[in-house]
């Protein structure tokens, strides 16, 4: 029988979001917008609906997820009012927001810890090797570690021309900063991505999330991120 991935009992298993259910439900509010984008269609893409789900933890770190992450994220980012960032991206100096250091990060490191854990297309870029039981332990024992350790970086996707930000959740995807792999997601506005390396990544982790809570923001169009033209690309090759 399968073991929780997260506290690796042997208790029956959930049909586990990957990036929680919530930030699908973003979409539907913005329609018209690029959708979520899945790694499964005929061609490689499709829009997506619904978020992908998979059988990966048990009930009881189902609710650890949802009370220490989750939640708090919802408050601060998807209800916090007024809007969290400029929408539209009316700054051209980086938009700094301050926010609970320990549950925001928290909340980004299990979106990473859950696309590791997956098997699902969409995140199997992720292969986190021995930092994936790194942040299983922090997950678990809700510590979110030194700002330099798996630092966050925010970058806002706006539309080319409104300059308003465009909600869509993506496959994950490998990049390289410095030398340095880092991942990134999108979802919630914003494409969030994380260092994830033994050794400090100094230029990277000054733009990131800090530990007293400030948080510096850049935007980003939707059709200079690869993620999107590829995907753009292969919905028009499609239909
Ligand atoms: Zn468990």
């Amino acid at each position: 029988m399968p073991i929780c991935q997260l506290c690796h009992k042997d208790h029956k298993l959930r049909n586990s979001h990957i990036v929680p259910e919530f930030l699908y439900k973003e979409l539907h509010n913005n329609k018209g917008h690029l959708a979520a984008i899945n790694g499964q269609g005929n061609k490689g893409y499709k829009p997506l609906q619904q978020g992908l789900r998979e059988y990966l933890f048990c009930e009881c770190c189902e609710q650890h997820f949802n009370e220490y992450c989750e939640k708090p994220f919802q408050s601060q980012w998807i209800y916090a009012h007024p809007n969290t960032l400029p929408d539209p991206w009316s700054v051209s100096e980086p938009y700094w927001i301050k926010v609970d250091y320990n549950s925001f990060k928290l909340f980004h490191l299990s979106v990473l810890f859950r696309a590791s854990v997956s098997s699902l297309a969409n995140f199997s870029e992720v292969s986190l090797g021995p930092h994936q039981d790194k942040l299983r332990k922090m997950i678990l024992n809700r510590d979110p570690g030194k700002f330099w350790q798996y630092p966050i970086f925010g970058v806002a996707v706006i539309h080319h021309k409104t300059k308003k930000i465009i909600h869509s959740v993506t496959m994950a995807y490998r990049t390289k900063y410095n030398e340095h792999t880092c991942y990134s997601l999108i979802y919630g506005g914003v494409q969030w991505s994380t260092s994830v390396s033994s050794h400090r990544n100094h230029e990277f982790e000054r733009c990131a999330l800090q530990e007293d809570g400030n948080m510096p923001f850049h935007a980003i169009s939707w059709n200079e991120l690869e993620v999107f033209q590829t995907a753009a690309t292969m919905l028009r090759n499609t239909r």
